[in-house]
């Protein structure tokens, strides 16, 4: 038997456990090794009754002896007796008015009880205590014993037992993380951190334990990352120097001042691609931040340099909203833009076919082109791409390298510049986006309003509808967003439907309204946002797929349902929607059954106007997997460590850096250069 050896020869196992393991994943020894109890019940906190405290509240456990349901004659109220013993003495224990545990807690029961021991009619009592069955066992495995997640039909109890005795093989794990980091980390060795995440010999072992797993996960991940950002180094890119002049003189045709956070990010940006190692930077700005000026300075130097350079965009609205800033933004430049997506070709001079895009692309007639992913097919080429700029993402994905790979026919690598106005703080972001390099925008435009935020009370409902059909009796429009119940949809397209319904025809008859929700065809949506950009129609009612940047000057009221079902963050992003105009803009926030914490929640975003400040207290408050989705924007799934544990990330980082100053290529380190390839196979990063 290894660490290798098939779960299935350990010893026979019924089809029930069998199939449950597979779905869990777990194959090998090493697999049941590494599945991690999610919690532990904790023993230790037990009372013997001999030594309970009266007039407080006690953790008292032992079985049944008896118990018997009587009704009182007065009130014809059920009342259960029962008696708990344990090693030390017996206790009567009093519910009322719960029949049923006369059959659920019989007599031989083994229970936790919690609750206040007080004066009653005979004598001292514990009275309608919190109740929890345990098995007599799981006191004999000790003092704090682990609890797996039982989602897959196999329980605790029964994984206990079976991986008891592989423990032994914990001690085939190499050590993989090199002495000098396990002394000056105060670590433990990796066999013992096993065995005490199963079976923790007390609380402070179990600690050291869990600090030492997820220290080696981070840390791995950490060293992901620099090789990545190694890697991407050794990649050679056409330098594009810097000019001040140039610059100098294309600033002042702006119709703005930049920001000195502007300034700041165009400068880093500037650092990079001067060097002939490709850039690989996401720029960080809240919605407004005016992420788009920035991006345009470097695709001004680039174009100056004969290099080309693509900008990227999610969506069609958004690459046209894209090409629409860059023609003003450039309007006094001598640069040939274009937009090039499924269904639009233009230049700056207007509407063009898409082989003359195509032809003036490949010919390097066109500096910028904007579009989507469709700018990344087969048939598009640049003749020498030197940036490429991509909009509402993280970070490159390798498909899209790939994809950008066969589109350029240059030799060298373009740089990459990725922007996104989803606020990161900074040692997430360091977990999360480690092989980048980082530049925030953090502070707005001056001239900015701030769009006025409410909660609304259900009582004023009616009110704020007069408001709203006030102001769109001016001209301007609204968007009201639903949220979705289920994840699948249907729900939510049907909450949403009916919304959309009780505003056309009982609350606004008389204005134009429309439907917006994930579940129609990419160009119904985009005609529907067409309309509403044209002011075809005043509302538009829709789920969260509103969320990415669009940008709608008109638009001035943000109506948001069931609000607390957002997070601080997406919420924020909603309220981006509006309030890019001149006008004052107004944000309210609409709550069903607001609990006290969702009050205080929604309250913030009344006084709170930052993004990244709202950022950090949703994930103090909902932890980053609900911040930002594990799945999406490339979050790892990571079993130990926690992406918000500030200490953790840097402590790996520097560990990490000392490592692979050490060596380069990990040669030195082969155990953990072996360990790196699983574990890189075994994390999603994109
Ligand atoms: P985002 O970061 O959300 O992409 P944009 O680049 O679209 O933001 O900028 C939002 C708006 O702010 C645009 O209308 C832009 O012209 C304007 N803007 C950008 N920078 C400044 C500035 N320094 N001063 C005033 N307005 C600015
Ligand atoms: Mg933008």
């Amino acid at each position: 038997m290894t660490l290798d050896s098939p779960l299935t020869d350990v010893r026979k196992i019924d089809t029930k456990h069998k199939e449950a393991l597979k779905r869990l994943g777990l194959k090998t020894v090493r697999d049941l090794l590494f599945y991690f109890p999610v919690k532990y019940e904790d023993f230790s906190t037990i009372t013997p009754i001999n030594k309970m405290v009266i007039g407080k509240k006690n953790t008292i456990q032992g079985v049944i002896k008896e118990i018997k349901n009587s009704t009182t004659r007065r009130k014809n109220m059920v009342i259960t007796n029962a008696m708990l013993e344990d090693d030390t003495g017996a206790l009567p224990i009093v519910w009322f008015r719960q029949p049923y545990l006369e059959s659920f807690l019989k007599t031989g029961t083994y229970v936790t009880l919690t609750g206040t021991i007080e004066h009653g009619y005979n004598g001292l009592q514990m009275t309608s205590p919190a109740y929890e069955k345990y098995k007599e066992e799981s006191i004999h495995s000790g003092r704090i014993v682990p609890v797996y997640s039982e989602t897959a039909n196999i329980t605790s109890k029964w994984l206990r037992f079976f991986l008891k005795p592989l423990l032994k093989h914990a001690k085939e794990c190499p050590e993989f993380i090199p002495k000098s980091i396990i002394d000056s980390y105060a670590l433990i060795p990796l066999d013992l951190a096993l065995n005490e995440i199963h079976f923790p010999s007390s609380k402070k072992e179990l600690g050291k334990a869990r600090k030492r797993l997820a220290f080696q996960e981070m840390f791995l991940l950490q060293i992901a990352h620099l090789f990545k950002r190694a890697r991407f180094q050794k990649e050679r890119a056409t330098a594009i120097p810097f000019d001040e002049e140039l610059i100098r003189d294309f600033v002042t045709t702006l119709p703005f001042t930049l920001t000195d956070d502007q300034k700041k990010t165009a400068w880093q940006i500037f650092k990079d691609i001067e060097k002939d190692e490709p850039m690989n930077r996401l720029l960080e700005g809240d919605v407004g931040s005016g992420k788009t000026v920035v991006a345009a300075l470097a695709l001004f130097l680039t174009s100056k340099r004969s290099l080309q350079s693509l900008v990227l965009a999610p969506t069609e609205i958004l690459a046209m909203q894209h090409f629409n800033s860059l023609k003003k933004l450039f309007r006094k430049s001598p640069i040939e833009l274009a937009l090039y997506t499924r269904t639009q070709h233009h230049t700056k001079d207007g509407e063009t076919t898409e082989e003359e895009l195509i032809e003036k692309l490949a010919g390097g007639h066109i500096d910028v082109a904007v579009g989507t992913h469709t700018l990344l097919k087969q048939e598009v080429s640049g003749k020498n791409i030197g940036l490429v700029i991509v909009d509402e993402q993280h970070r490159f994905g390798v498909k899209q390298r790939a994809e950008l790979k066969k589109s350029s026919t240059s030799k060298t690598k373009p740089h990459f510049l990725s922007m996104t106005a989803t606020p990161i703080p900074r040692t997430l972001a360091l977990a999360l986006y480690g092989d980048l390099d980082i530049s925030i925008i953090k502070e707005m435009p001056k001239n900015r309003k701030t769009v006025q935020t409410q909660l609304v009370s259900p009582y004023d409902r009616e009110k704020m509808y007069d408001f709203i059909k006030e102001k769109i009796d001016q001209g301007e429009q609204a968007f009201v967003v639903c949220p979705l119940i289920e994840e699948s949809d249907t729900l939510g397209v049907k909450s949403v439907t009916e919304e959309y319904k009780k505003l056309n025809t009982h609350v606004f008859p008389d204005v134009s309204i429309d439907l917006l929700h994930g579940k129609l065809k990419k160009d119904e949506k985009e005609s529907v946002m067409q309309r509403f950009m044209a002011k075809k129609t005043s509302i538009l009612v829709s789920t969260s797929v509103i969320e990415v940047g669009i940008d709608v000057p008109n638009a001035t009221i943000m109506m948001i349902e069931g609000a607390e079902r957002f997070g601080l963050s997406q919420l924020h992003q909603f309220r981006g929607r509006v309030g890019r105009g001149d006008k004052q803009s107004y944000c309210f926030l609409f709550s069903e059954s607001p609990s006290n914490t969702s009050f205080e929640r929604l309250k913030t975003l009344e006084s709170v106007h930052s993004g990244f400040e709202l950022s950090e207290k949703d994930l103090e408050m909902r932890g980053p997997g609900e911040v930002y989705g594990v799945r999406q924007s490339g979050l790892p799934d990571l079993k130990m460590a926690s992406l918000s544990d500030a200490t953790l990330i840097a402590e790996t980082r520097e560990a990490a850096s000392t490592i692979i100053k050490e060596s380069a290529s990990l040669k030195k380190f082969p155990a953990l250069k072996r360990e790196l390839n699983s574990f890189e196979k075994t994390v999603h990063f994109e």
